[in-house]
């Protein structure tokens, strides 16, 4: 029986070996990397995504400010990189599942969407789904035209941005129910 069209992933490891551009930095992984990545069933990156989002509320989320100056930021920001030990794997799996999609820019996608899904308050109104009036950080009892008082920020990246999302809800559904499956066998 013929299992799928896709390349097997020897055949994928080998066009990837053979990619002009396999040379990159640390940081920045080209498309060769995530084809040569192996992809985790959804309940494994649903807990790891968990994981990610706790690792994400128990650190403080650096923000701007010109009397401390960018220094302060940047070194709050790497401080903050350190404190997210999930964040590198759980972002290459997201950019698989893109891949896999054959959507353009997986990392990118990957990475947008899980900014979003970490801190989806809307920027403007602070997630209190009304309008700040300027310069007072108080209310003014119209509702945010920016979120139209959902209180979140859209999902970025188009429709890939919303399958993504819709595809992390399902991991993240799924590692809840085998906790929750866990905890029943053994309460018996
Ligand atoms: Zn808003």
């Amino acid at each position: 029986m013929q299992e799928t069209t896709r390349p097997d992933i020897n055949e994928q490891y080998t066009s990837a070996t053979h990619a002009s551009n396999l040379r990159v930095e640390a940081d920045r992984k080209s498309s060769a990397d995530i084809l040569i990545a192996a992809g985790w069933a959804p309940a494994r990156l649903g807990s790891a995504l968990l994981r990610l989002h706790s690792e994400w509320d128990g650190a403080s989320h650096p923000k701007f400010s010109k009397a401390a100056g960018m220094a302060v930021y940047l070194h709050d920001m790497a401080m903050l990189r350190g404190r997210l030990k999930s964040l590198p794997a759980v972002r290459e799996q997201v950019a698989i599942q893109a891949d896999r999609w054959g959507m353009e820019n997986p990392l990118h996608v990957a990475a947008s969407v899980l900014q979003w899904w970490l801190a989806r308050q809307c920027q403007a109104c602070n997630g209190t789904k009304f309008e700040v009036i300027a310069g007072t950080g108080r209310q003014s009892g119209k509702v945010c035209r920016v979120c139209h008082g959902s209180g979140e920020a859209s999902v970025p990246c188009g429709e890939a941005g919303k399958r993504m999302a819709i595809f992390i809800d399902m991991c993240t559904d799924k590692a809840r129910q085998q906790i929750r499956s866990r905890l029943h066998s053994h309460g018996r």
